[in-house]
């Protein structure tokens, strides 16, 4: 409103405002609880000189600005209060104490990086994240070894889902000289069965696509890694959308 009070002031207008940031946030894939990082908030230095500034107003220069939060300066545009929460647009800038925490909650079905990572920049914002989340995964035995063993094709133990649609997996076959896609979903074992024009890759991209359209991106994508899953458009399309493939 400060911003465009040349074209505001003195006239009737209306305002249209999103004010349930943080309803959407808490239905997000991970479960963070406000009230938890609200008081975490309180005790984080580097957070607390951060909010100041934002309900003072940034200073022109950035050099003006306490050396802790020098870092948020090039987005400070970005940055809001909302609840007693610091946000980046609509990720939560979440407080040191948190971070380990979150971190473990992204990675919780053992994602990789490529999918943990999607998962916490839906919601989640702080310096260096991408970085302290690679690092942390690097370390995990089971990610590393799914990591190797991925092209090689073995069975793995499946671990329970904590949501729909967030493994699923997919097969085709041969029905009454049609082939079909068999989509299903671990959590919940719905699913989809398609009539396929063709058996490439780009066709069974374009279905995965408008099922994902509807239920949202699954983490893993388990198939049989037998055509059309090795073609290089489907390697594409599952790191595109961090998909991590069994
Ligand atoms: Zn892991």
């Amino acid at each position: 409103m400060e911003k465009l009070e040349t074209y505001t002031y003195g006239r009737k207008i209306v305002v249209e405002s999103d004010h349930k940031l943080l309803e959407i946030i808490c239905k997000k894939v991970l479960l963070i609880a406000p009230k938890r990082l609200q008081g975490m908030l309180l005790q984080d230095e580097e957070l607390q000189i951060l909010s100041k500034v934002i309900k003072k107003g940034w200073p022109i220069n950035k050099n003006a600005v306490d050396l802790k939060i020098q870092k948020y300066f090039q987005f400070r545009e970005e940055l809001t209060i909302q609840n007693g929460l610091i946000f980046k647009s609509d990720r939560v800038v979440v407080p040191n104490s948190a971070r380990a925490d979150l971190i473990e909650k992204a990675h919780s079905s053992h994602i990789g990086i490529q999918g943990c990572l999607r998962r916490a920049r839906e919601c989640l914002y702080w310096p260096n994240m991408n970085s302290d989340i690679e690092n942390y995964i690097k370390t995990c035995e089971t990610c590393n070894i799914f990591n190797m063993e991925q092209q090689k094709e073995s069975l793995h133990s499946h671990e329970l889902c904590t949501r729909p649609w967030e493994k699923i997996a997919c097969d085709l076959f041969e029905f009454n000289q049609q082939d079909y896609l068999m989509t299903i979903d671990y959590y919940s074992d719905y699913f989809e069965i398609d009539r396929l024009n063709n058996k490439k890759g780009k066709e069974v991209i374009g279905i995965l696509m408008k099922h994902f359209a509807r239920y949202g991106l699954p983490d893993c994508v388990f198939s049989d890694n037998g055509p059309p899953f090795n073609s290089h458009e489907f390697r594409h399309f599952s790191n595109q959308y961090g998909l991590y493939r069994y």
